[in-house]
């Protein structure tokens, strides 16, 4: 039994505006109160679209509600001339605790380099926020068997030259990107083996301390129907979650795995 706080983040990618937002926060902490949630036990965080986090922010201090929130993404820049992107002083003024860089969505359509992902996520860090630092292979990848030293060239480019400290503050979720919206989700086993070779990866570049530390989520068609398998693996700490955190009983019922 690890001293790690399971974390369930619901990565409701672009979907719902404000208004939904506002209705889906509140189901979802009326879903906790009802079932005698303790966030001892886990953490659950949402993960909104830029435009839902002031609804967000409103929603849970006016309840002082447990419930966490972050962004989807976030700029290497402080402020300036670069249209569309969203600062860190932005989101931690909305009360955000965390931050997603490179999710596979981003990484394809964005281009998006590990190196630059390892910046976010040093951005995100100096700022008092958790990095939920996205990682995981291609369907080809997995096919030919070299998915864990893909993986974890991912994680060793993005983390380049950092302390083990700091590396014991983030949050690191493995997707593999043929599991994500697919309904196809990597066996508990599968997910446990890649899972436990980021730890031992991070035993390795970092020491114990950081390795014990460090939570790593899976994240790909996780559900209620599978998460206590998921969660019964050593190495899986929680899971990052996108179409089942839309509806406020599913992502209620997954936060009450234990
Ligand atoms: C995700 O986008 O991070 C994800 C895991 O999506 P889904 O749960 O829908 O596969």
């Amino acid at each position: 039994m690890s001293n790690r706080t399971p974390l369930m983040a619901g990565n409701w990618k672009m979907n719902l505006d404000h208004l939904e937002a506002n209705h889906l926060v509140q189901g979802l902490a009326m879903e906790l109160k009802d079932a005698g949630h303790d966030f001892a036990k886990c953490e659950a965080v949402v993960i909104p679209p830029f435009t839902d986090l002031r609804t967000v922010q409103t929603v849970v201090d006016a309840d002082d509600l447990e419930i966490k929130y972050g962004a989807q993404d976030v700029s290497i820049h402080d402020n300036g001339a670069y249209t569309g992107e969203i600062s860190t002083a932005m989101l931690t003024k909305l009360g955000c605790s965390y931050v997603v860089m490179g999710h596979s969505e981003r990484r394809e359509y964005h281009n998006e380099s590990d190196e630059l992902v390892g910046a976010k996520a040093r951005k995100a860090l100096d700022a008092g926020m958790t990095p939920i630092l996205c990682c995981g292979e291609a369907l080809e990848i997995r096919k030919a068997g070299t998915h864990v030293e893909f993986v974890l060239g991912q994680i060793r480019a993005a983390l380049k030259g950092w302390s083990a400290e700091d590396v014991a503050r983030i949050v690191i979720a493995y997707e593999p990107i043929w599991a994500i919206g697919t309904g196809e989700t990597a066996t508990a086993a599968d997910a446990q083996e890649v899972c436990g070779a980021i730890r031992a990866a991070l035993r390795e570049d970092f020491g114990e301390a950081t390795a014990e530390a460090t939570r790593v989520l899976y994240g790909g068609s996780a559900k209620p129907g599978n998460i206590v398998e998921l969660m019964a693996q050593p190495d899986i700490d929680g899971a990052l979650i996108g179409g089942a955190s839309l509806k406020a009983d599913s992502f209620a019922a997954m936060c009450r795995f234990y």
